[in-house]
């Protein structure tokens, strides 16, 4: 029998380009693929290898050159052997379909799993899908300074594919039952003989789980599973800090197939607070205060979580001094204790003052007596020491 032409297989015209041959190729190898054709594999085999051989020839530029002077003739001078039909010529038609599609290309449903095969042909079952764990969800929460501080309650709305209160997940209408796959038997994968080679690959009418639904529920459309936004309530304890994760066991999306759920995830973020920064469990504050308060000392106000408190300062209080508040800083996330408040003060010198105030400082600084700023004499003391003088 005279060997079919490589262009009309294709059905493209000889001065197709190599895009045009490839396009021609995909949409022929989908529709002769043997796994979408179980009820006449034996010819879309012949089919497949058909085309996949017109393609790999057309596909290669020099193959190409070959055939187009010399027709199939040619090839077999040139060892690439397609005279003895597909038998004799080496390729593998799936390699070839794997190589244009790419392994994943159909999502996982049309090849299903790898194929798995040795040198000696053993084979392994490809995995089942019958069961398959939920996508874990991943989620920021923001929250407030002081919520990250005391913990805080939080309903979140979650969009997630939940199981299917229908059919409670099987994907079957209620009332009926799914039943062994024809195509597979039951076993979820099919055998294919390839030369030296039988390999078995993932059935692809059920997807590897052994069983089709004639009856699907019409809730889930036979998924067993259904998108929807859940409010879910979320216990965020105190001590959290901005980049800390949660984890909500179970509360991902529904597994497939009786699979376990996933988890959601939440990575909290702290928003600033005007007057804290925090540091680990202890809070930083700044506190301005006025001078003459830094001298005669005594109590000042500062700003706490909960609120004022009074804190005691000693007279000569220098600017940047840090006081410790302890215990009011933020409590151990997951155990008992608290961190501390440190509280800076800041001494500000007055601005604007009037004539009277004036006046009296001018008189406040006649009475200084010598010993009552001991760091600038200090100072001068060292450069008199060093330049000399009096
Ligand atoms: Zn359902
Ligand atoms: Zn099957």
């Amino acid at each position: 029998m005279a060997k079919k032409d490589y262009y009309e297989i294709l059905g493209v015209s000889r001065d197709a380009s190599p895009e045009e041959i490839k396009k021609a190729y995909r949409q022929l190898a989908i529709k002769y693929h043997p796994d979408r054709n179980p009820d006449n594999p034996k010819e879309a085999e012949r089919k497949f290898k058909e085309i996949s051989e017109a393609y790999k020839i057309l596909s290669d530029p020099e193959k190409r050159k070959i055939y187009d002077q010399y027709g199939h003739a040619g090839l077999e001078a040139e060892g690439v052997g397609a005279g003895a039909g597909f038998s004799g010529f080496d390729f593998d038609p799936f390699k070839v379909f794997e190589e244009v599609f790419g392994r994943s290309s159909f999502g996982e449903g049309f090849f299903g799993e790898d194929i798995f095969e040795d040198f000696f042909g053993r084979r392994t079952r490809p995995r089942s899908k019958e069961a398959r764990p939920g996508k874990d969800l991943h989620y920021v929460v923001k929250i407030s300074f002081e919520e990250a501080a005391f913990g805080v309650k939080k309903e979140l709305q979650i969009p997630r594919y939940e199981k299917c209160e229908i059919c409670g997940g099987s994907g079957v209408a209620p009332g009926s039952q799914s039943e062994i796959c024809p195509t597979c038997k039951g076993k979820g994968y099919i055998e294919v003989t390839q030369g030296f080679f039988s390999i078995s690959r993932t059935c692809t009418r059920c997807q590897g789980r052994g069983t089709i639904i004639r009856n699907p529920c019409k809730n889930c459309r036979g998924t067993g599973r259904v998108y929807r936004t859940r409010r879910v309530k979320v216990n965020i304890p105190a001590g959290v800090d901005n980049g800390s994760r949660l984890r909500l066991r179970g509360e991902g999306e529904a597994g497939v197939g009786g699979g376990p759920p996933g988890d959601l995830y939440l990575t909290i973020k702290v928003n600033s607070h005007p007057i804290f920064k925090r540091e680990g469990n202890n809070i930083i504050c700044e506190v301005p205060i006025t001078f003459s308060q830094a001298a005669l000392g005594g109590e000042v106000v500062v700003p706490t979580l909960e609120g004022k408190v009074k804190m005691k300062i000693p007279p000569g209080t220098q600017t940047n001094k840090i006081f410790r508040l302890r215990g009011k800083g933020i409590p151990h996330l997951h155990s008992y204790g608290r961190g501390d408040q440190w509280v800076r003060v800041i001494v500000e010198t007055p601005v604007n003052l009037t004539r009277e105030q004036k006046e009296l400082l001018k008189k406040f600084d006649e009475l200084n007596h010598g010993n009552g700023q001991p760091r600038i004499k200090e100072f001068w003391n060292k450069v008199k020491q060093i330049f000399g003088g009096t």
